[in-house]
């Protein structure tokens, strides 16, 4: 059985204050019916490593470099995130790909680079509305996954986390349905059943884009959403609890 897993996409928000009021009412929220982990910007992540020691609730960052060191100014490597205790790395997320030109071959880079270094990847797949309607949601989904497929390889896939966030949804309130979340899901883990059915039986595949509490149940009670990446709720203590504890 796969466990469900809810992650938390805080973006370019919060200060230490707010993540400080954020983490101490998950923290006595969450009821732990569910993997979690949250994705602060990068120079939060000590804060986090100390508010979250000896706690189940992961952490990572949202964006990663394929390099180990060098001249690569602004970027973070897989040894820092470590070093502070990141366990997942949130890989290919549609605003890195759409606003940063991260490339299909790029984020196969970066989760063949979190896998060596023994970390949880993942991975953000998605069309947008544009593909939606000219009926390709599919076809990228494919590319996307066979980006990274040809790379790592299907045994991978036990380990890498994939998100399926529809960028139509992401940030604009409008939620895919259950049933079309479940039919770009299911889609996702027959593609991984072509190649090795066991591994597709283990893989998480999340659902991101404007999830809500009052959403949250029915996307998780479909048989192929283990989970969700959320965004904009995250940010409110309350909503992201109600969340997480919806998972289960
Ligand atoms: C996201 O950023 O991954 C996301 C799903 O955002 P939102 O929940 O705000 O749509």
């Amino acid at each position: 059985m796969r466990r469900l897993l809810v992650a938390a996409n805080w973006k370019m928000n919060g200060d230490m204050s707010s993540n400080a009021a954020l983490l101490a009412a998950f923290k006595a929220g969450f009821n732990g019916s569910a993997d979690t982990a949250i994705f602060p910007p990068a120079v939060y992540i000590p804060q986090l490593a100390d508010s979250l020691k000896g706690s189940a609730i992961a952490y990572g960052v949202q964006n990663i470099h394929f390099e180990e060191k060098g001249a690569f100014t602004g970027e973070t490597n897989l040894a820092m995130a470590q070093d502070f205790g990141c366990q997942y790395i949130l890989v290919g997320h549609s605003e890195r790909r759409e606003l940063f030109g991260e490339t299909n071959a790029i984020v196969a880079k970066k989760v063949v680079a979190v896998l060596a270094a023994g970390l949880i990847p993942m991975l953000c797949i998605g069309e947008t509305l544009e593909q939606r309607e000219a009926g390709v949601t599919e076809q990228i989904c494919k590319e996307q996954i066979d980006a990274v497929l040809t790379q790592v390889g299907i045994k991978a896939f036990e380990k890498v986390v994939i998100a399926y966030e529809p960028v139509w949804a992401i940030g604009t309130g409008k939620t895919a349905s259950p049933e079309q979340a479940q039919d770009v899901h299911s889609f996702i883990r027959q593609l991984l059943a072509a190649e090795d059915a066991a591994v597709a039986a283990k893989t998480r595949i999340l659902y991101g884009g404007s999830v809500k509490a009052s959403s949250a149940q029915a996307l998780f009670g479909q048989p192929d959403i283990d989970g969700g990446l959320v965004g904009g709720a995250s940010l409110m203590a309350e909503e992201f609890v109600a969340i997480c504890n919806a998972a289960q």
